[in-house]
């Protein structure tokens, strides 16, 4: 049985492909998209029980895809956590700020992510 459902947006095929290794073997079930405005779509059909919701995207970006779940019915309370290649002081506060429920920082320590990820969906606040 699956642990949870989670969306994974992300355009870097080494990523995603790292990410759903990690998530897939410890029993979650994947759902993907390499597009910002697909995954709101893919959000509002298939209620992910977390979305991994890279920053830089070549279309529409991860901030916008953010606001917009935040703003709809259906997406507004789900949780979001950004994935983001810039971590840098303030990040946190400036995602949380965003409406994100936290944020991960590329590139992943691999026996991180998946605490991360757990602590998230128990909805433990993050540590740092
Ligand atoms: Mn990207």
């Amino acid at each position: 049985m699956s642990k949870g459902r989670i969306l994974i947006v992300e355009d870097n095929p080494v990523n995603m492909e790292l990410f759903m290794d990690i998530l897939s073997a410890g029993g979650y079930e994947c759902i993907h998209t390499v597009d910002g405005e697909e995954a709101i779509g893919i959000a509002n059909r298939e209620q992910p029980d977390l979305i991994l919701l890279d920053i830089q995207l070549p279309g529409m970006d991860g901030i916008t895809v953010g606001r917009i779940l935040r703003s709809q019915e259906n997406t507004k309370n789900m949780k979001i956590i950004a994935l983001t290649a810039y971590a840098m002081k303030g990040d946190k506060e400036m995602f949380l700020e965003k409406g994100f429920d936290g944020y991960i920082s590329k590139p992943i320590k691999m026996k991180d992510f998946l605490g991360a990820v757990e602590d998230f969906l128990a909805g433990k606040s993050q540590q740092e």
